[in-house]
């Protein structure tokens, strides 16, 4: 049995503090924040509540596999729930398309809403998606990343190369399938799901809708963040304990191996394990010594493009709106100029700005353990966003750009044909910078690094560290952000750190 600590209660460090406790390790969790979660957060008052971070859950069977492994089934410990209709898009032309929760019936749902042959377009793409999912599942998403012999796996077949076409960018793959300009669009927002700019991110994100359609997209009754909740219940049902408000200072080493960690108030904390779930930039920046065998790492996290931020606003509201998905998109005339202004290139080189017409992503679940009363409804609303980044990009705590911006969300929505203005009770605005403040990730990036560049996903940390005894999890190392492949990183770190 080894002594294992594990920094941040994100659902990357409580779900490794599960799996690993559940092997017979003796784990102890250390958090800064009053809370568990991390971005998978949560926010109430009055009787509104919100998810503050993931509104959408995919890939269930990654979550099943985890409760499986941890002793409960999935649906015992939350009411999952699949959404059907899963979106509601909205085209800056007007066209509305209501996207189908199954994927047998997106073919002619794209052929009603768009046009004959949308849906054979659609259908060519995700049958490439899914030769492009068989490849990479195993080898790459299941398996510890190991630099070259990653690569000989996954390019075993000269076809499967083919399949994958490291060179070609997701943008590149939707000119090849898709004729219909908005199908295109549909396609180059997945690039937002890992925080990239599609006309950069490589093909192989094709995978993404292809999973979500296939796997379907779930709701968890009572909000996201009560799979936080179920998943430290896990751990401690196997002996974990959780401390809460205890920030971690620093990775502490002796002869070369990890041995504990530091508290900030000068607490010492001994282990034969340290897992951390803290974004990888700013453990490599604040808690790691800069020597020979954190340099590598340090040096792929200045090569990788930053993941995006997102600007949010939770806005409590009287009345309801009719006829409104659980999850809607509105898409704006120039998706390129979003990608200008977030990431800082093309037009707004070296200079990222908050999009003047972004796209506008609204979750209004129809839960009433969301409202206070069935005459009211809790909105997330969610736009992409620069890094905060005061030195060189963008300065989210400017005074009045925040409520500023929010306005200008609020003005966009309305010009949609969502005009909630008169019906705000308040709104909580959530910057980058907030996101940052609350989760430790730097700069508020949402997903670690982004998947900008065909080498980006080997430029994310590997979950085995250099450092003996150090593991990585979370959305900032292999395989990468959001909560699916959140829980496979966690997986692998069980897999490498072995059972007790
Ligand atoms: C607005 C938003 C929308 C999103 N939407 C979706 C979605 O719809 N679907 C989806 O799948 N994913 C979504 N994601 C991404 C998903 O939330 C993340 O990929 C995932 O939650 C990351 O988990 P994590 O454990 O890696 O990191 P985090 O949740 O960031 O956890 C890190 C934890 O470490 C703690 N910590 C940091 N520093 C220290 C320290 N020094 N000492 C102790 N503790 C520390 C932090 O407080 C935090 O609790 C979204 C994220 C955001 C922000």
């Amino acid at each position: 049995m080894a002594r294992v600590v594990v920094l941040g209660a994100g659902l990357g460090g409580l779900a490794s503090a599960a799996r690993l406790a559940a092997l017979g390790h003796s784990v102890t969790v250390l958090e800064q924040a009053p809370a568990v979660g991390g971005k998978l957060g949560w926010f109430s008052r009055d009787g509104h509540s919100f998810d503050t971070g993931p509104s959408l859950v995919t890939l269930p069977q990654v979550l099943r596999d985890l409760f499986a492994a941890t002793g409960g089934r999935l649906e015992d410990a939350v009411d999952l729930v699949r959404l059907d209709p899963a979106v509601g898009y909205r085209f800056a032309d007007g066209t509305r398309l209501t996207m189908p929760g199954r994927l047998d019936a997106v073919p002619s749902a794209l052929d009603d809403a768009l046009g004959r042959d949308a849906g054979r377009q659609w259908n060519a793409l995700l049958d490439r998606a899914a030769a492009m999912w068989r490849i990479s599942e195993e080898p790459f998403l299941r398996t510890p990343l190991a630099g070259a012999a990653t690569l000989a796996r996954l390019a075993r077949r000269p076809g499967d190369v083919a399949a994958i076409a490291p060179w070609q960018t997701l943008r590149g793959l939707g000119r090849r399938y898709l004729h219909d300009p908005r199908l295109r669009l549909l396609l180059d927002r997945y690039a937002t799901y890992s925080g990239s700019d599609p006309r950069r991110a490589p093909a192989v994100l094709a995978t993404v809708p292809y999973a979500e359609q296939a796997f379907g997209s779930w709701y968890v009754r009572g909000g996201l963040h009560r799979l936080a909740l179920a998943v430290l219940d896990r751990a401690v049902a196997h002996g974990a304990v959780l401390r809460t408000g205890a920030p971690v200072r620093r990775v502490l080493l002796e002869a070369g191996r990890a041995a504990g960690v530091e508290l900030a108030d000068g607490e010492r904390v001994a282990a034969d394990v340290v897992v951390s779930g803290v974004d990888a930039a700013a453990l490599h920046a604040r808690l790691l010594p800069a020597d020979d065998r954190t340099r590598a790492v340090r040096r792929d996290l200045a090569r990788a493009t930053p993941s995006l931020s997102g600007f949010v606003l939770l806005l409590a509201l009287r009345g309801r709106t009719p006829g409104l998905a659980h999850h809607t998109v509105l898409f704006p005339e120039d998706y390129d100029a979003e990608f200008d202004a977030v990431f800082g290139v093309g037009r707004h080189a070296g200079r990222p700005v908050p999009v003047d017409d972004p796209t506008v992503y609204v979750s209004a679940p129809d839960d009433p353990a969301m409202v206070p009363d069935a005459h009211s409804e809790s909105w997330f609303v969610l736009v992409n966003a620069p890094r905060h980044d005061p030195a060189s990009g963008m300065d989210w705590n400017s005074p009045g750009l925040a409520e500023r911006y929010a306005d200008r969300v609020l003005a966009v929505l309305a010009r949609r044909g969502l005009d909630v203005r008169d019906r705000v009770r308040w709104r909580v605005v959530r910057t980058p910078a907030a996101l940052e403040r609350d989760t430790g990730s730097v700069g508020g990036a949402i997903y670690g690094t982004s998947s900008n560049g065909s080498r980006a996903a080997f430029l994310r940390p590997a979950n085995a560290s250099r450092i003996p005894g150090l593991f990585l999890v979370g959305g900032s190392a292999h395989p990468g952000g959001g909560l699916p492949l959140v829980g496979l990183s966690a997986q692998i770190v069980a897999g490498l750190v072995g059972p007790a």
